[in-house]
């Protein structure tokens, strides 16, 4: 369901099927015998007429257009809104969601002098620990 497209097709299938129905109605005034004479004797009637007729072209192209429309936003899948994913891996660029080129972590000095300073034992099993390690890696509990 698309319903600015539903809506737009329905405005024209109104508007269409009033200017069809109104050019219809005055081909049917010369439908009647009457109508018939004037329309062979009158050159403004045949005018008339021939308006109308091409009031209910008009109209009705205009009506069923509408229609097509109608249909088309009644069963047309909604636009797909592209959430921004979480996480914030994805950019905006425009109208489309490009994914941020990888960058790796920017090395602060503390974590650099972290990675330099001597492994540390744990205090229950003395397994050698990296230095940054909160849980021992060999039995589990709290480093330091
Ligand atoms: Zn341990």
């Amino acid at each position: 369901m698309r319903v600015s497209e539903f809506a737009i097709g329905a405005f024209f299938l109104i508007i269409g099927f009033i200017i069809f129905w109104h050019g219809y109605s005055v081909m049917q005034l010369y439908q009647s015998p009457l109508g018939q004479l004037g329309l062979a004797y009158s050159e403004e009637a045949k005018e008339h007429y021939e308006n109308a007729q091409i009031e209910s072209t008009i109209g009705g192209v205009l009506a069923l257009g509408g229609f097509a429309a109608c249909l088309y936003g009644a069963v047309a899948e909604p636009k797909k809104e592209k959430v921004e994913p979480s996480g914030k891996e994805y950019e905006r660029h425009g109208l489309t969601w490009e994914r941020k080129t990888a960058q790796p972590p920017k090395q602060t000095e503390e974590s650099v002098s972290q990675e330099t300073k001597e492994p540390i034992y744990c205090l229950y099993c003395k397994e050698k620990l990296p230095s940054d390690a909160v849980y021992c890696l060999k039995c589990g509990k709290k480093a330091e």
